[in-house]
């Protein structure tokens, strides 16, 4: 049965015109899942009970529910939710200065196959619905409710690559982010990908002002063929004439995500690579820690080595950052819990 998640605001006043119904229906309904946050129709006491009934009778409202949560000492919070088929997604919700930020997944497995990931270690089994990432969000809403606490940052960077799926996050998307719903900032929220050309200019076109980060993790061909397959699909000189276009449609800086793999990516002849290939660009680096990943066989590096790598980026005038790891106690890496899960035969 469809989730009532599904709709963004003008979808609902839709689908309440196709009931017959006033579009003030839809508004009414949108208020109830996301001001409200009720999670049974029965609720919303100011719909008529017959409307009420219809509405049970063909919709759900969340699709998922809870198999699992680990809180980690510094506040970063996993959820392992089980979706109506029984597959299972994980979420995490993270603490910042400035928020709380939520990871939210939008594959069921992953096709990517990037070498050094656990999503990738099984294949995708589905796309997620717009609903199964706006219930994502709405649960742990709703936990930090209970604190008079809020999300205010989004992240689509859990298990699967969002633009293989761009339909249903940019529903899930619109409806977060709209004014009448979560009212989550569009500068609030960052989509990250592998590096889909196309969609990458589908995105540009839309204008959106959401953050766009780009998993880079290797300044040339050969590296990055080997570290991600999608390379062979849209090499990096396709890759960076596409964020030229989004830069040129879009005043907005690009975020650069690379993952320091010792050995692999993480010489000082690399960083100067990285910086020639960023040059012009309105750019800046996420230096992330690896979390290991038992499977792969990368190590990460120390401290101490992403500081090298860091300052002969800055010599070079590449604006970077190293990212803070989070939950590092808790499997927090992308995919693992649902692997350990998968491991235990848990998925249906
Ligand atoms: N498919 C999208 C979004 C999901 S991955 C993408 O590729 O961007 C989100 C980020 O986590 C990516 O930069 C990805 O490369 C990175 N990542 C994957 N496995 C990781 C690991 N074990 N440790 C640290 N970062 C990882």
């Amino acid at each position: 049965m469809r989730s009532l998640y599904d709709f963004n605001y003008e979808q609902m006043q839709e689908l309440a015109k196709e009931y017959g119904w006033k579009s003030f229906r839809g508004h009414q309904i949108f208020q109830w899942l996301y001001r409200n946050r009720v999670l049974d129709i029965d609720e919303m006491t100011n719909l008529s009970l017959e409307t009420r009934e219809t509405l049970k009778k063909d919709f759900i409202i969340s699709p998922l529910r809870l198999v699992k949560k680990q809180v980690s000492h510094d506040g970063t919070t996993k959820f392992l939710f089980a979706l109506s088929d029984g597959a299972l997604v994980e979420s995490v919700m993270m603490v910042f200065d400035y928020g709380k930020s939520i990871c939210v997944t939008s594959q069921v497995g992953c096709n990517m196959g990037c070498a050094f990931c656990a999503s990738g270690l099984t294949k995708k089994r589905r796309d997620l619905t717009s609903g199964e990432m706006v219930a994502q969000f709405i649960y742990v809403q709703k936990e930090l409710d209970k604190v008079s606490d809020r999300l205010s940052h989004i992240v689509v960077m859990g298990t699967g690559e969002p633009f293989d799926n761009y339909e249903n996050v940019m529903n899930f998307l619109s409806t977060v982010n709209h004014d009448r719903g979560l009212g989550i900032g569009s500068r609030h929220i960052t989509i990250s990908t592998c590096g889909v050309v196309p969609r990458i200019y589908d995105f540009a076109d839309e204008h959106t002002q959401y953050n766009l980060a780009i998993s880079l993790h290797a300044p040339n061909n050969a590296l990055r063929d080997q570290l991600m397959p999608i390379n062979h699909a849209y090499p990096l000189e396709e890759l960076m004439k596409a964020l030229e276009y989004y830069g040129k449609e879009n005043n907005r800086r690009l975020t650069f995500e690379y993952i320091l793999l010792k050995g692999v990516n993480d010489s000082k002849s690399h960083a100067k690579e990285l910086a020639k290939l960023l040059r012009g660009y309105n750019a800046y680096v996420n230096l992330i820690p690896y979390n290991a990943v038992d499977e792969k066989g990368f190590q990460g590096v120390s401290h101490e080595e992403a500081m090298v790598f860091y300052d002969a980026l800055m010599k070079e005038g590449v604006r970077c950052t190293i990212r803070k790891e989070h939950g590092n106690d808790i499997d927090a890496a992308c995919g693992q819990l649902r692997i350990k899960e998968l491991k235990r035969g848990h998925e249906e």
